[in-house]
């Protein structure tokens, strides 16, 4: 069995989806009851693979929410994610993908080393960011929709604005080395890091967020913003990809301009349908078939019996692990979303 670790996107969001699930308890609730409140265990599911394979899953709600970062609840905000991996472990799921925030509190706050919840030892080999399989997603979306819009990679300047994060990095590097992008530019906001990364990778212009725009054919937002930014369309290249992969969406507004193009980042596609509620929850368009690539991760890890933190850490995912888990990807039927 496989596990999914997500959480809502703000309190507003969490509030609506407790009345929905019938959780009333739950639904009047303000921010501080958030920070006390156990993990749920939401739903479990089966998941069909073209391959005719088949592998049950369970998704268990943190009950993290992004606020508790922003009004610095921090204690709380790492507890969410503990408890949530040790409610995972308990329940005897062999592989576990954190989603959205939770990886990123894992690791800025050093959870690896708090192991013991209560009677519980985490087993982090159980666990996985998901991060391989959502950078590689990323950039074959790059690669694709620029092909149907008829922007060619060769003449195009890509901004990555949280290129120096787990994500990111990887993005900078696949382009650098699997495509023949003509410019990229580094965005985020330590100065120090974006220099590592710049030379790591040997190119890349450092830049801010103000200056990067006007500039970028193709835009992918993997920053790690608790709340989205609102761009104003008429300062972009048109026509201009816009690539959002941040849980919570980094794009604070829905941008309108006939061309510019804008693509959910990081999701992926399944070829047949999952009957689960959590899609819906989180508003996915297509919520049979359409998901987190973190979370598909876990299913591909379940699928191949790879039990193994295939992605952990930061920094460290390669093109070689990129490839690999998107080799296995397009085997049970995942494809990038395009549309
Ligand atoms: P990291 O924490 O590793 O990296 C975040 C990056 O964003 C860093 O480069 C950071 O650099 C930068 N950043 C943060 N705030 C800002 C800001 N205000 N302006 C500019 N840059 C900023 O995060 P991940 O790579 O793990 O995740 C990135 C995003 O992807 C998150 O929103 C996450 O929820 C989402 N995600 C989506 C998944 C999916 O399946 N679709 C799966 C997993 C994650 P600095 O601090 O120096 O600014």
């Amino acid at each position: 069995m496989f596990g999914l670790i997500g959480h809502l996107t703000n309190l507003e969001h969490a509030q609506r989806v407790a009345r929905e699930l019938g959780y009333p308890e739950y639904a009047d609730q303000g921010l501080d009851f958030w920070c006390s409140a156990p993990p749920i265990l939401v739903e479990d599911f089966t998941v069909t693979s073209v391959t005719g394979q088949k592998i049950e899953g369970r998704y268990v709600e943190s009950c993290f929410l992004p606020e508790m970062l922003a009004t610095r609840r921090i204690k709380a905000a790492t507890r969410k994610i503990l408890n949530a991996m040790a409610h995972a472990q308990k329940q005897g799921m062999n592989i576990t993908a954190l989603g959205g925030f939770s990886s990123i509190i894992f690791e800025n706050f050093k959870l690896e080393q708090i192991p013991q919840i209560r009677n519980i030892k985490l087993e982090f080999e159980r666990f996985t960011t998901g991060n391989t399989h959502t950078a590689y997603i990323i950039c074959r979306q790059v690669e694709q929709a620029t092909q149907k819009l008829g922007i060619e990679l060769s003449q195009a300047t890509v901004a990555v604005c949280g290129a120096t994060g787990d994500i990111g990095s990887a993005v900078c590097r696949w382009l650098d080395a699997k495509t023949d992008v003509k410019e990229l530019l580094l965005i985020a906001r330590n100065l120090d890091r974006l220099s590592c990364l710049q030379s790591d990778l040997g190119r890349g212009k450092i830049l801010d967020l103000e200056s990067a725009l006007p500039l970028a054919d193709i835009i992918v937002w993997v920053a790690s913003m608790p709340k989205g930014v609102e761009i104003d369309p008429t300062v972009l290249k048109k026509p201009c990809l816009l690539i959002d992969g941040g849980y919570p969406k980094n794009l604070g507004t829905k941008v309108q301009h006939p061309e510019v193009y804008v693509l959910n980042g990081g999701i992926v596609e399944h070829s047949l349908d999952i009957d689960w509620k959590i899609m819906n929850i989180v508003n996915m368009d297509v919520p049979a078939r359409q998901l987190f690539a973190c979370f598909a991760e876990s299913m591909l890890l379940e699928f191949e019996k790879l039990y193994t933190n295939f992605s952990w850490g930061r920094n460290q995912i390669t093109v070689e692990k990129m490839e690999q888990i998107g080799q296995v990807s397009v085997k049970h039927g995942f494809r990038p979303l395009l549309v």
